[in-house]
């Protein structure tokens, strides 16, 4: 088989999204299941939904055609603003998208009237992380011009944390978006379908005896794929955090001194080593690198240490020889499995089910 690859077993993850939307009605609460991570890989967006996820979101519109042109019909959410530029194809692919901003909104609406459809929109609000959101105190303003619009329904709203800065879902952050939709809901004379609390990292505190309040809707990714939660990368219980594989062939496998020699100056990608020397190490290469993945990313199996990594040559610390052509297996943190996803470089193979 070609490598390097990744190698991602559909059975793990349809099981890992079937136990999270199993733990979270019991809350309230619908997954929309994140397919960002695969390109919008029709095969497991197909097991996102045979897992019970009530829609797919992507970031990017190119996979929502992906899966659309795949024959993928479960509801489709674009969870990034659509660009200005791409509002036509958001409407004609996407049945709702994220929004942050009056001239995209505009846009959107006149792009759905052209397309004789109503397209959704949530409107994303900023609670303390620093990414894309309105703050508090426009939501009203921005809902008022969504509902003046003809070609627009407000589904609702929602919030992203734990993405820029890495601040944490709490009881504070959640009740604040609870008590704008409720507010929302009293001033405009609306019901909000969506209440949106969050990506991965939300899992901690939805799943905690803290009450979930109006979030009813948690938008997973990381979770499903990798079997943890973002915020410390905790394997959570009950999900398989092995269901995708980073695969490399062994090039070369010599015993070679840990200290370099000669004089230090700058590495391929303009950092200092930082040698520290403790005598001799069995150095195995593996044909990738940071054209293929997050060499930082990976986690070899025990007794191999990854030393580092230039474009092409991935350096471990094999502690003793490995055959040449010979194999090994890694497991990618969410930046390693996102580089290896998008290189060409890398092959992708999905196994069925091994429940
Ligand atoms: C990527 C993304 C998600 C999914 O995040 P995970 O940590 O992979 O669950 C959710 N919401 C938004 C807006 C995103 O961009």
């Amino acid at each position: 088989m070609s490598a390097p690859r990744i190698e991602i077993d559909i059975g793990k993850i349809e099981h890992n999204a079937t136990h999270l939307v199993d733990v979270l009605a019991k809350k309230g609460i619908g997954v929309t299941g994140i397919t960002k991570a695969t390109l919008g890989s029709p095969r497991i967006a197909a097991a996102l939904v045979r897992a019970g996820v009530r829609a797919l979101g992507d970031s990017r519109i190119e996979n929502i055609e992906a899966m659309r042109n795949a024959g993928i019909g479960a509801p489709m959410r674009l969870i990034r603003s659509p660009a200005l530029s791409t509002v036509e194809r958001a409407v004609a692919h996407a049945d709702l998208s994220f929004v942050t901003e009056l001239d995209v909104i505009r846009a959107l609406s006149t792009a759905a009237g052209a397309a004789g459809v109503v397209h959704g929109v949530v409107v994303m609000v900023e609670l303390g992380d620093l990414r894309e959101g309105v703050m508090p105190d426009d939501v009203d303003h921005v809902v008022e011009a969504v509902l003046g619009l003809r070609n627009l329904s407000l589904d609702g709203i929602g919030t992203n944390l734990a993405c820029r800065s890495g601040i944490a879902p709490d009881t504070t952050n959640m009740t604040a978006l609870s008590e704008l939709a409720s507010s929302i809901e009293t001033t405009f004379g609306i019901p909000l379908r969506v209440v949106s609390g969050g990506n991965s990292a939300n899992l901690n505190w939805s799943l905690s005896a803290a009450p979930p309040g109006r979030i009813n809707d948690l938008r997973l990714g990381e979770s499903i794929l990798l079997g943890c939660e973002p915020l410390h990368r905790t394997p959570i219980i009950g999900l398989h955090t092995d269901a995708i594989t980073f695969v490399a062939e062994v090039i070369e496998s010599k015993p070679k001194p840990s200290m370099p020699w000669g004089d230090l100056a700058q590495t391929a990608f303009g950092t200092r080593a930082d040698p520290v020397g403790h005598g001799t190490t069995f150095q195995t290469i593996l044909a990738a690198g940071q054209q293929d993945t997050d060499p930082a990313g990976l986690r070899p199996s025990t007794g191999i240490e990854v030393l580092g990594a230039s474009s092409d040559h991935l350096v471990v610390d094999s502690g003793q020889r490995i055959p040449i052509g010979s194999e090994m297996r890694f497991l990618p943190n969410y930046s390693a499995l996102l580089r290896s996803m998008t290189s060409p470089f890398v092959a992708k193979v999905l196994t069925p089910t091994t429940r």
